[in-house]
């Protein structure tokens, strides 16, 4: 029997989701957020149940062309990720099964057609995710494990509450950090028995045959919203993000404290579509910073937003199921956003309005611009921008639907924990605290233009992103 010469993955990462015994048979990995082969603590883990049960990993990804909010432009970056996985799996002989349909119904049935083992998966607070771990543990008969491959310091461990903001979750994050911030191993060449005669169903059908890339695009596509191109200024994968992090590394990495908050100067990293789509990981961009300058103030300035502020929106929409609604806000916001209803609104913009960016603020639609073209606004205008969603609409509700809805469409890392944390601190104060009273925002922290004039060229912004919608 194979045996793993280590433990690879701490225990702690990982949580089993139903009672199920390990059965004699293969591991399949459902790759879902993580959608990567190097550093992957739920892949490494599907070897180690592997090599206990002397058997094989089959990486499976169930495409379903009803995720909420997705289009071509998210579909198109996804699946050209998905290829080269395929790609690198078959490199290290490793099979990949793309599967398609309802994805619990679909990876429940490839575990029966496959008589498998166990199933892993990776971990993502958010509710369909979480919907579709409910429904498959109802119908396989063999265990589901959730991994937090996304997290330097898995969310559950961080914290097992709703905290209050980055001041809370920080020093938690901190204390955990050197336990979980160890260097990925490689997958041991003693584990992975590979399967080089493909993976064969019941029937004796083989599943493991080459994807056809295209074919899947071409039916996919006729059942999504293509109107919404792809972006071309971006190439997905895992190869193409350690290029883009090698490069901010290089040359961004050293304004980025000082910069990062003008959106011209190109000064932030443009990692977060990769984050999204799990390209690459959080805990490898946090292992390279740390190398190539240790306590540098750009480092602590980059570190702080990607690991507390993003795991500390995992953390809201893990443990608040109202993450992306009135509900989910702090009482004290809630209580000022009602006393504030009725206020008189200087102007009212309807959605279509907003999406085609018609407002009277050139700067405001110049952001919008570069959400629709680029797929990725500025870190600083997104404030900005959601807050004054939040004061030229009838009520907050309407604020935080369209500025969802919007964000989800257009940003390639929309549809994420960021993104609907993104819209509650703008629209409804969370994590934030409460600031002097004003119309419309009640005690909610209040953004102007001058603020941005204040910290960037706006006319420079204004000139590169207005009327460059699609
Ligand atoms: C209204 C609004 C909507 C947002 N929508 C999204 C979204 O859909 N998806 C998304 O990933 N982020 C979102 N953000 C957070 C932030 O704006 C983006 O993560 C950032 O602009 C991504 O660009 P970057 O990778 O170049 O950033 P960098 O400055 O290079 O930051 C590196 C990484 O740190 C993390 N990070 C940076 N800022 C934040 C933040 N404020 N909160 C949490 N994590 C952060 C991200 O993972 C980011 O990729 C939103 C913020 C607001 C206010």
């Amino acid at each position: 029997m194979i045996r793993p010469d280590t433990v690879l993955v701490n225990r702690k990462r990982i949580l089993q989701l139903n009672g199920r015994k390990l059965l004699q048979g293969p591991v399949i990995y459902w790759m879902s957020r993580d959608q990567r082969v190097r550093d992957n603590w739920a892949l490494l883990y599907a070897f180690e149940i592997a090599a206990e049960l002397n058997t094989y990993v089959l990486v499976a990804f169930a495409l379903t062309g009803s995720f909420p909010g997705a289009n071509l432009r998210h579909y198109g970056f996804m699946l050209r990720g998905l290829a080269e996985i395929e790609r690198m799996l078959a490199a290290k002989n490793i099979p990949f099964r793309l599967v398609t349909g309802n994805p619990p119904e679909s990876i429940g049935m490839l575990a029966k057609d496959v008589k498998a083992g166990a199933i892993v998966t990776d971990f993502d607070p958010l509710r369909i995710k979480k919907e579709w771990k409910n429904e498959l543990v109802k119908i396989i008969d063999v265990p589901l494990f959730e991994v937090d491959a996304h997290n330097v310091v898995p969310c559950h461990i961080a914290s097992d509450k709703q905290e209050f903001g980055a001041y809370t979750i920080r020093p938690k994050i901190k204390r955990l950090l050197n336990e979980y911030i160890e260097e990925f191993p490689e997958i041991p060449a003693s584990v992975n028995i590979g399967n080089r005669e493909g993976v064969k169903g019941t029937n004796g059908r083989v599943l493991t045959t080459p994807t056809d890339w295209d074919a899947v695009k071409k039916i996919l596509f006729a059942s999504i919203n293509t109107e919404i191109r792809e972006v071309t200024w971006l190439v997905p994968g895992e190869d193409a993000a350690r290029t883009v992090l090698d490069n901010f590394i290089r040359n961004r990495l050293p304004v980025y404290n000082e910069r990062r908050n003008d959106p011209n100067a190109g000064a932030v990293s443009d990692l977060s579509p990769f984050l999204h789509f799990g390209q690459i990981s959080a805990q490898r961009i946090a292992l390279e910073l740390i190398k190539t300058s240790p306590g540098d103030q750009n480092s602590e300035a980059f570190l702080e937003e990607l690991i507390v502020r993003r795991e500390l929106s995992d953390n809201f929409c893990h443990y608040n199921p109202f993450y992306d609604s009135f509900e989910g806000f702090p009482s004290w916001a809630k209580s000022t956003l009602h006393s504030h209803r009725n206020d008189e609104r200087e102007y009212i913009y309807s959605k279509d309005q907003f999406e085609t960016g018609s407002t009277h603020d050139r700067l405001w639609n110049a952001a919008q611009g570069e959400m629709v073209t680029k797929g990725k606004m500025h870190g600083y205008m997104r404030m900005y921008w959601a807050k004054k969603i939040l004061e030229w609409t009838s009520s907050p509700e309407e604020a935080l639907a369209i500025a969802i809805s919007l964000n989800d469409k257009y940003e390639l890392d929309g549809r994420d924990p960021n993104g609907y944390t993104g819209c509650a601190w703008s629209v409804g104060g969370v994590h934030d605290r409460a600031w002097g009273e004003r119309p419309v925002f009640g005690k909610v922290r209040y953004m102007n233009d001058k603020g941005c004039k204040r910290k960037f060229n706006t006319a420079e912004y204004i000139k590169t992103h207005l009327n460059q919608r699609s």
